[in-house]
């Protein structure tokens, strides 16, 4: 803040140079020690402390992945049971096949049956 005459130039800034608080101290392009008040984590400003590294308790990973899912088709346990219901489908068909076969075989069946089949 730059007082000048009656006239005061910038507003007033709680971390001005009395400030007593830990700085940033990062050094900045233009070679000084950044000046900015430090983060309590990790003693950097908000411009120069680096990326965050991600939620540490299970709590917040869980948070995290109940925030970033859609509808859930493509989770594990999803994916899991159509996979078992798709195996489970092939079986139930390919003993259809066998007894279609072996009715076919017998006679009960004619071979071109599916021709008379009346579907609904
Ligand atoms: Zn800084």
């Amino acid at each position: 803040m730059l007082i000048k005459d009656n006239v005061t130039i910038g507003i007033e800034w709680r971390f001005g140079p009395d400030w007593p608080g830990q700085r940033c101290g990062a050094k900045t392009r233009r070679g000084t020690a950044c000046q900015r008040p430090a983060n309590k984590k990790n003693g950097r400003c908000r411009l120069h402390g680096g990326a965050s590294t991600g939620a540490k308790t299970q709590e917040g990973r869980a948070r995290i992945s109940a925030a970033n899912l859609r509808h859930g088709n493509f989770t594990k346990d999803k994916l899991e049971k159509q996979r078992k219901n798709a195996a489970t489908g092939r079986k139930v068909r390919a003993e259809i096949k066998l007894i279609e076969a072996s009715l076919i075989e017998q006679g009960v069946l004619d071979r071109n049956w599916r021709k008379d089949w009346l579907m609904p």
